[in-house]
């Protein structure tokens, strides 16, 4: 880059700097174009671009959140590409790349990463229906989506919300189990009084409402066929709260007890 004050090339500099950036001080190294006669300092557009990403590097070390230097080091250690990360933290793989991009992961999908990069978390099993863990940008994501063929709201914060959404989440995770051989969400399953629930529903349903959707997995076709049977065949929430009551699986269970993803194949009101 040339300096528009006509003194010719520009040198390119790198330049400790202490920002406030997401109310933390942050050091971190720019690098610019800089005049050696006059002083003048400028980036262009690809500087732009680094320099932000180096920022946001430097306050995700500052914090404690993988870099984007580091989910690319440690998915590279793996001999994956991104969309193999993104299959083994059950993310889109456009999430990937913001992440490795520069945009900052949240505090929980942090955690998600960090398990699958060291793969520490291995646990696939008939509690979470061969997923590694309970997703809840999915749960929101399935939530979503039976609101559009329900053509109505069904995450609402109020206990019978929380009540009926958890039915319509069940059978989408146990019909998928069934026909697809994975639950859409990982969650694990209990028989409560009113039905079968989502363990720890209750807690969940505060971060299930911030829960981001767009980290999801995006849904399959498949995953959305299901849905839309699902929300045919239940079109309300009494007709779906009456067919879980009617399911062997959850009568045949004391209350508390865990329903698991292996008994699918029991399930006869669809
Ligand atoms: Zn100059």
């Amino acid at each position: 880059m040339d300096c528009p004050n006509n003194h010719g090339k520009m040198e390119l500099k790198k330049i400790a700097k202490e920002v406030t950036f997401r109310g933390r001080q942050v050091k971190y190294r720019p690098e610019h174009f800089v005049c050696r006669s006059c002083g003048l300092v400028a980036d262009d557009w690809k500087l732009a671009a680094s320099n932000q990403k180096a920022l946001s590097d430097a306050y995700r070390r500052t914090v404690g959140l993988l870099s984007g230097e580091e989910i690319v080091e440690g998915r590279k250690k793996l001999g994956w590409n991104q969309e193999q990360l993104a299959k083994a933290a059950s993310v889109g793989i456009a999430s990937v790349k913001r992440w490795e991009g520069g945009l900052i992961q949240t505090k929980s999908m942090d955690t998600i990463l960090r398990r699958v990069l060291t793969g520490k978390e291995t646990r696939k099993d008939s509690y979470t229906g061969n997923r590694s863990w309970v997703s809840l940008p999915r749960i929101k994501l399935v939530l979503g989506e039976f609101g559009k063929a329900l053509g109505r709201k069904i995450l609402r914060s109020s206990d019978k919300g929380v009540l009926y959404a958890g039915k319509y989440l069940f059978y989408a995770d146990m019909i998928a189990f069934r026909e697809l051989g994975q639950s859409m969400t990982g969650a694990s399953y209990a028989a409560m009084p009113h039905g079968p629930q989502l363990d720890n529903y209750r807690d969940l349903v505060d971060s299930i409402q911030v829960a981001d959707e767009r980290e999801a997995e995006p849904l399959t076709h498949q995953e959305k066929r299901i849905i839309r049977r699902i929300a045919k065949a239940f079109p309300n929430d009494q007709s779906i709260y009456r067919a879980v009551h009617e399911e062997e699986v959850f009568t045949d269970k004391k209350p508390g007890e865990h329903i698991l993803y292996t008994e699918a194949d029991r399930l006869c009101q669809i």
